[in-house]
This record gives C-alpha cells, sequence and structure tokens, in this order.
C-alpha cells in the first residue's frame, strides 16, 4: 500500500499503526510500556557524541562499548558519500542472547528493555556469539589508567594493578546499583550491554545518547503507545514512523528489534 492510501485507509477506519506493522484500534485503556528507539540517519552528522555520552554516563571501562556509529563511504567515485549508521543493542523482542543464556541471566523486562543480572551471569560469553549486532562486550577488568597514582580502594583487572586513577574507580550507574568494579568482582567477568540507560528511564530521563546528539536524530520513546511522543524532541513517533517509512537492521533474522531506522 503506498504511504498515502496508507494514511486515508487509517483515517477512515479510526485506526493506529501499531509499531512493528501491526494495526490496533484506539482504546481509551491506558497502553503497556515498551521502550523504544526511532533514528533518523539523514540528521546524523557522524559526530559520536552518542558514543561519548553513553561512554560517560555509564563509565564502561576501554574494550566494553554500548554504541557505535558506523562510518561508511557508499556510491561510484566521484559520486561518494559518507554513511553513518548509530548502532545500539537493539534491544530485540525475540532476542539471541535470550534464547542462548544457559543461566537466564540474560531476559526481557516487561518493558521491553533487554537487560543481564550480573550476579547470574557466569561469563561464559555465548550471548556475544548469537548477538547479530555486536551489541555485547565482555568486561575483562581493563581500566584507562596505566601509568597514574595508586587509588587505595582499588585493585583492578589483570595488567594495571596498582596504577588505577579514581576515575577508574567510579562506579557505573547501571540498573540504579553503583557497583564498584573490583577486583574480580562483578561486573567484572560479566557481558554488558546497553541498557537504553535504564537508571535514567526510571527517573522519567531519556537514554544519554538520546539526550545528547547534537543530530537529533535519536528519538526515543513508549512505543506501545500511539499517541507517545519523543521524551528528548517532541515529535509524536507514530508520525514519524508513519510520514516517514521505516526499516529494521537485519530483519530477515527474526529477531524484532526495537530500534527502528526512518527512510
Ligand atoms: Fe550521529 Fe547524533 Fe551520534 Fe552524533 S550524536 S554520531 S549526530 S547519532
Ligand atoms: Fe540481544 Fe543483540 Fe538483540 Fe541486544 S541486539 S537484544 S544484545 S540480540
Amino acid at each position: 500500500m503506498k504511504q498515502n492510501d496508507r494514511r486515508n485507509f487509517l483515517k477512515k477506519t479510526g485506526a493506529v499503526v501499531g509499531i512493528g506493522g501491526s494495526i490496533a484500534k484506539k482504546s481509551s485503556a491506558a497502553p503497556s510500556v515498551h521502550w523504544g528507539m526511532i533514528v533518523d540517519l539523514k540528521r546524523c552528522v557522524g559526530c559520536k557524541g552518542c558514543t561519548a555520552a553513553c561512554k560517560a554516563e555509564n563509565h564502561t571501562p576501554p574494550g566494553v562499548t554500548y554504541n557505535v556509529v558506523l562510518d561508511e563511504e557508499v556510491g561510484t567515485y566521484p559520486y561518494v558519500r559518507r554513511k553513518f549508521t548509530f548502532i545500539p543493542c537493539q534491544h530485540c523482542r525475540r532476542s539471541s542472547c535470550v534464547l542462548v543464556c544457559p543461566v537466564k541471566a540474560t531476559y526481557h523486562r516487561d518493558d521491553g528493555i533487554v537487560v543481564v543480572d550480573y550476579d547470574r551471569c557466569i561469563g561464559c560469553r555465548y550471548c556475544i556469539g548469537a548477538c547479530p549486532y555486536g551489541a555485547r562486550s565482555f568486561d575483562y577488568g581493563h581500566n584507562y589508567s596505566d601509568s597514574a597514582p595508586i587509588s587505595s580502594d582499588i585493585h583492578i583487572g589483570h595488567g594495571f594493578d596498582n596504577n588505577e586513577r579514581p576515575y577508574d574507580a567510579q562506579p557505573s550507574p547501571e540498573y540504579g546499583e553503583n557497583r564498584k568494579r573490583l577486583h574480580k568482582k562483578s561486573p567484572i567477568g560479566n557481558v554488558r550491554k546497553c541498557t537504553f540507560c535504564l537508571h535514567r528511564v526510571k527517573r522519567g530521563l531519556a537514554p544519554a545518547c538520546a539526550s545528547t546528539c547534537m543530530g537529533r536524530a535519536i528519538h526515543f520513546g513508549n512505543l506501545n503507545d500511539p499517541e507517545a511522543r519523543c521524551m528528548v524532541h517532541g515529535e509524536k513517533l507514530q508520525t514519524l514512523l508513519v510520514s516517514r517509512g521505516y526499516k529494521r537492521l537485519k530483519e530477515e533474522l527474526g529477531n524484532k528489534p526495537s530500534v527502528y531506522y526512518l527512510t
């Protein structure tokens, strides 16, 4: 169905587009929450502020990355251009990582966010191999410092012992737990990933990447609510999807990501 035909059809029937392609009647009952992202790659300038914001917010150590911006050159010379693709965890509705975890340490919350229970994770890394989006990292215990004053209360990882800066002792606020990365203690030895900044979402704030993006390329909100607006920029999420159209990454794999890319 063409875009205009689709809009007229929806108008006539009073239906709304359920994100993910289903069509649902408007209802007076409060919709349940399913958090998700809508990314407008045409607005992305490739500054990687989103990646830096995530590092700063979650205090992730070297080698642990929760989102990336792919930088590609597309076209044929001389008609080439740069293409940037922001890729966080896709918070799949049918997650490969959840399916393979042998101890159920990674699971879906009721609000759609895929999380890791550090106390259950045994560090087998099956989920890293299973994730088709490269969204997971293993925390080997490395820190940022290799020649700095000794911080008295930490003794982290291997290779950099006794050289940690206070920065390295900063706990990550993820899951609202503020765990310090102490020697051989979780989350060292666990797999880590983007949580959609769950600790911020619980306080009514959007993830740090969406809040920081200078290109206004990242929208965040409740995908289950047809009236929901982006928590950062205020655009109605359904309108963005219907007016622009969208795709999801590697849709053919059937993971059903909760991150949508406007076309
Ligand atoms: Fe693109 Fe926004 Fe990330 Fe910058 S912060 S790289 S504009 S998505
Ligand atoms: Fe799991 Fe990877 Fe999907 Fe994230 S993107 S939910 S880590 S399969």
